[in-house]
Formats: C-alpha cells, sequence, structure tokens
C-alpha cells in the first residue's frame, strides 16, 4: 500500500476515533460511539499491517493473533466490576510497550533519522527520553492501581516521610540525565546506560506516586492514568513516525485529563494534590479501616419496607457499587416500575464517583432500560431528599456520608456527598455494617431515620418486588 493511501486511511481512522469519543459522551449515543470506535480501529489495523514498513508476517502474526484470543477471553469473562482492574492493567499495557518501543528505538534507529544529521538525532533522542519517562510511570503506576483495585493492595495511602522530596529528587535526576543523554559527548553504549537507570528510576516514580493515593482518590487515579496511558501511545507515535498512534495518544491523553479534571471537581480535590498524593494537604491520613461509631443501628425486616414504600410520594434510589456486586440492576428496574406503576415519584441518584468506574452506575441502570429521564445527577438532585419520604440506599455508602461534611479527619472529607439523611426515611440495603472502598465507617447507618435491610442487594430487592 502507498504511502498516500494509508495516510487517507489514518485519517478515516482518526476521524472515527473523533466520533466515537463524541458518541461516548451521552448514554443515547454511547452504542454508535462504540461502534466508530471499533470500526476506526479495524481501519487502523488493516492499514497498519498493509504498511510498507511490515516486510514479514511471520512475526506480526502469531503476536496478533495471541493478543486477539488472550483480549477476547478477558473481555468475555470479565465481570463488570472487575472492569476497573482490566482498564488499569491495559493502561499498564500501553505504558509498558512504549517503554519498549523507545528503548528499542534507541538501539536501532530508523534510517532516515541517521540521514537527517545531528538535530534529527537530537529531535529523535528527546522523543526517546520523554516516552519511556511516561511510559514507565503509567507503566509501574497502572500496575499499582490494578492491585489496589483488585484488593491484593491496601487502598491505604503509603505517606513516607519526605515523600515530596523523593520525588523531586527522582525528578531531577530524569532532567538532569536527559542531558548527559542526548549530548554529542555520549557514546551509544553509555546512552543505554542512562536510558536504562532512568526507566528504573521512572518506575520507582509511578509506584510511589500511586502507592501515596487514598482509596478515596483512586477514581481521579484511574482517569489520571489513563490520561498518561494516551500520552505514552503519543510519544510512541513520534518515535515510530506514525501519525495515527500520535493522533489517537493526544485524543486519549486529553479526553483522560479532561475527565480527571471533572473527577477532581466531583471530589472536590485538586488535581496537583491527587497528582503527587496528599500534595499541600498536610492533614490527610490514611483510611481508618472502618473505626467504630458510637451508637446503634436499626434493622428494619422487608415486609416493613414494602409498607414504607406504598406509603411514599417520592422515592429516590442510590445506587452504589453494592449494586454491581449483586448484579440487581434488573429486579431494581422492576420494583421502580412496580412503584411508579402504584402512583410513586420515583428518581434515581447519581454520586460521579459511584461504584468503580466513571459512569458505571450510568451503564448499569441502562442496561437494566431505565428510562434516562429519572437518572439524576448529584447536583441535579441532592436538593430534593428534604422532600422525599424514603430514600434507598442500594449497596452504596462511601457516597452517601455524612462525615464527608463533618469530620475534617476523615479522608473523604470535602467530597461532596448525597444528602441521603435528609429524607424521611432512609432505607440502607447491604450485607452487614463493612465500610466502603474508601474504608471509614458511615454514621448514617447510625441515624434515627435510617434503617438497615441487611442481606445480598439482589435478595432483599427480590423480597420487595415481590411484598409489593
Ligand atoms: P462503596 O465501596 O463505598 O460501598 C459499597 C457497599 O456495597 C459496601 O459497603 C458493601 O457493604 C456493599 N455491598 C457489596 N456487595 C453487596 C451486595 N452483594 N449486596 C448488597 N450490598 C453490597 O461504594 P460507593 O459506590 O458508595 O462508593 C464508591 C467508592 O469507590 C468511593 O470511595 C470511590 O472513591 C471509590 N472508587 C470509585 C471509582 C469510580 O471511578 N467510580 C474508582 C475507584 C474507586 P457490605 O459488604 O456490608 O455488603
Amino acid at each position: 500500500m502507498s504511502e498516500t493511501s494509508l495516510a487517507v486511511l489514518y485519517l478515516v481512522a482518526a476521524v472515527l476515533f473523533i466520533l466515537s469519543l463524541g458518541g461516548l459522551s451521552n448514554q443515547e449515543t454511547a452504542r454508535r460511539g462504540n461502534l466508530c470506535g471499533i470500526v476506526g480501529m479495524t481501519i487502523a489495523l488493516v492499514g497498519t499491517l498493509l504498511h510498507p514498513h511490515v516486510e514479514s508476517y511471520w512475526l506480526i502474526s502469531p503476536a496478533i493473533l495471541a493478543g486477539a484470543v488472550i483480549g477476547a477471553i478477558l473481555a468475555i469473562r470479565v465481570v463488570m466490576t472487575a472492569m476497573p482492574q482490566l482498564v488499569a492493567m491495559l493502561h499498564s499495557f500501553v505504558g509498558l510497550a512504549a517503554v519498549l518501543v523507545g528503548i528499542a528505538s534507541y538501539l536501532s534507529p530508523e534510517e532516515s533519522v541517521a540521514a537527517g544529521g545531528r538535530a534529527a538525532i537530537l529531535v529523535h533522542e528527546i522523543e526517546i527520553w520523554i516516552g519511556v519517562a511516561v511510559g514507565a510511570i503509567t507503566f509501574t503506576g497502572s500496575v499499582i492501581a490494578w492491585g489496589k483495585l483488585r484488593g491484593s493492595i491496601s487502598g491505604s495511602p503509603l505517606l513516607l516521610p519526605g515523600r515530596h522530596a523523593f520525588n523531586l529528587v527522582m525528578l531531577i535526576a530524569v532532567v538532569v540525565m536527559a542531558f548527559f543523554f542526548v549530548s554529542e559527548q555520549t557514546t551509544h553504549e553509555l546512552g543505554l546506560t542512562y536510558l536504562l537507570i532512568m526507566t528504573a528510576i521512572t518506575c520507582v516514580l509511578g509506584i510511589h506516586l500511586v502507592m501515596a493515593i487514598g482509596g478515596a482518590d483512586m477514581p481521579v487515579v484511574v482517569s489520571l492514568l489513563n490520561s498518561y496511558s494516551g500520552w505514552a501511545a503519543a510519544a510512541a507515535g513520534f518515535m515510530l513516525s506514525n501519525d495515527l498512534l500520535i493522533v489517537t495518544g493526544a485524543l486519549v491523553g486529553s479526553s483522560g485529563a479532561i475527565l480527571s479534571y471533572i473527577m477532581c471537581r466531583a471530589m472536590n480535590r485538586s488535581i496537583l494534590n491527587v497528582a503527587f498524593g496528599g500534595f499541600g494537604t498536610g492533614d490527610s491520613k490514611p483510611a481508618a479501616g472502618g473505626d467504630e461509631i458510637e451508637g446503634e443501628a436499626h434493622p428494619i425486616e422487608a415486609a416493613a419496607v414494602c409498607d414504607l414504600l406504598r406509603a411514599s410520594k417520592e422515592v429516590i434510589i442510590v445506587p452504589g457499587y453494592g449494586l454491581a456486586v449483586a448484579r440487581a440492576q434488573h429486579l431494581v428496574n422492576e420494583l421502580a416500575n412496580k412503584l411508579r406503576e402504584a402512583g410513586v415519584k420515583v428518581r434515581y441518584a447519581i454520586h460521579p464517583v459511584a461504584g468503580r468506574l466513571p459512569g458505571h452506575m450510568n451503564v448499569l441502570l441502562a442496561e437494566a432500560g431505565v428510562p434516562y429521564d429519572i437518572v439524576l445527577e448529584m447536583d441535579e438532585i441532592n436538593a430534593d431528599f428534604g422532600n422525599t419520604s424514603v430514600a434507598l440506599v442500594i449497596g452504596a455508602n462511601d457516597v452517601a456520608n455524612p462525615s464527608a461534611e463533618t469530620d475534617s479527619s476523615s479522608p473523604i472529607y470535602g467530597m461532596p456527598v448525597l444528602k441521603v439523611w435528609n429524607a424521611e426515611n432512609v432505607i440502607v440495603l447491604k450485607r452487614s455494617m463493612a465500610s466502603g472502598y474508601a474504608g471509614v465507617q458511615n454514621p448514617l447507618f447510625f441515624l434515627e431515620n435510617t434503617h438497615m435491610l441487611f442481606g445480598d442487594a439482589k435478595d432483599s430487592i427480590g423480597q420487595l418486588v415481590s411484598g409489593l
């Protein structure tokens, strides 16, 4: 295939990726957005395979086949609640790919680089240095995020004494070594040594940055790593002189950055604070791990909840991560439909970080066919809890924790939360008194107007549906 036809294919793919992002920003158009992404990626892959640089298919075919089989099996088998871990793992692959591409392209640069003289070599070496640095931070940071999200690494922040100074020293070392790396006096072997030392330093930096982040800030970290993976891919695109990779990487990088900003605003955090692990918050404390709260919770039976619901005028359903675990979204929809048929006004309140993925709850509810117009964002509905007969909190915990407003020592202090306690009655559906992802106890469970319907959310909602 000629370079011109390839450029046209890449342009079509890039336009499809932009349409895909546009589509994904709205629930009604999300399917179309996904489809554009799939078609764009297929065109990009086919175009790349037909690239004149691909001289033999013997190496690339088994790699594509193995990747496709592993990817398909993972995607089919992954449960919705494990999506964040999978996404973090995929980000780490992008980072690792950028590191490997960088080192490989230093070991055997393209002929055009050598032919371009000293200036071209300098630009190429800077691309390699930046690409490998961003890639290594993305790689190890995402592996740690993966461990934290699946629970194999503690969600509590690792706050080493002098951690900011440690980060700064590593950063300065990376910048200073860059000057030696690109210097004309540096031999190729010495340059490789610098590159490998810098890779090791940035790998440690990635681990340290994400280890310092507490459970409550993980949503922002996931989107931040998403953004880093985009920039790492764009850097790989520069190293390989691949225009589509540059465009795609920049799209992912910038949309990830915008998402991080939105999540930061939703959680009332500064991006610097999250990116550098508690930066500027001397009082930020590790997650408390479920401290006991004085007081008594009030258990309730399903039959009594049915009576309350029947007598209600307005019900607000607050879904959380536990709804996804219980896979109770279809039953919740059934429950809501029954109430609506009986003349009760039912709406859903969605917190921006509910679940384990941006938009997690919206996806679940859309899957169950819940009409979009009764699914409201936190800002749209928070003032209405005061006029609500029953707030039905299903598998949600941190997103409805009043200590975010009242307890300055709490790791979630300052995060806007759903003010469910303002409702006349609060019914919490969960299995035990266990804490949520941030590891803090929830005073909501001990309030006079709160009752706990203990059990798996699917079983409990099933009882409510048959009771009604
Ligand atoms: P939480 O993690 O705070 O709480 C979920 C609750 O669900 C738990 O307390 C658990 O209690 C309950 N639960 C679990 N399984 C079931 C079940 N089968 N049936 C009934 N209840 C169940 O979830 P929230 O959605 O309230 O908050 C999200 C948290 O995740 C926030 O801290 C957020 O920062 C964090 N996070 C969010 C991300 C995002 O992008 N949205 C990404 C990473 C982290 P019990 O065990 O007693 O049943």
